[in-house]
């Protein structure tokens, strides 16, 4: 994916900090809390909140909670994720058939087999 162009077709300037935020929601296999994306990026809190408003408000990231904390992945597929709401895992599960367009996500919780 071409950032600078995937950028700027949503309306966003292209900045260096914005392609390596890209990046790393990109490569992740989950969705990545605040605290974390902070430290992948090294770059003070109020650019990392700032950049991920923006993000969020253009469509490109949902935001999740968990266990008072959020998380943040791309948009363009809607996952499903089962969370444990005693040790707070978060798995992805298969996205329920649910018959709905522009589904953003779906969060189940529960309490996980070795939490039981
Ligand atoms: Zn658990």
């Amino acid at each position: 994916m071409n950032f600078k162009d995937f950028l700027e077709e949503q309306g966003i300037a292209f900045t260096a900090f914005r392609e390596r935020l890209m990046e790393i929601l990109t490569s992740a296999q989950k969705p990545i809390s605040y605290d974390e994306l902070v430290q992948l990026t090294s770059a003070n809190k109020t650019t990392v909140y700032r950049n991920l408003a923006l993000f969020e408000e253009k469509g490109i990231v949902i935001s999740s909670e968990n266990n008072r904390k959020n998380y943040y992945e791309l948009a363009h597929h809607a996952k499903a994720y089962f969370v444990c709401e005693k040790c707070h895992k978060m798995e992805e599960i298969s996205m329920p058939n649910l018959d709905k367009k522009h589904i953003k996500s779906v969060v189940v919780k529960g309490t996980c087999d070795e939490c039981l």
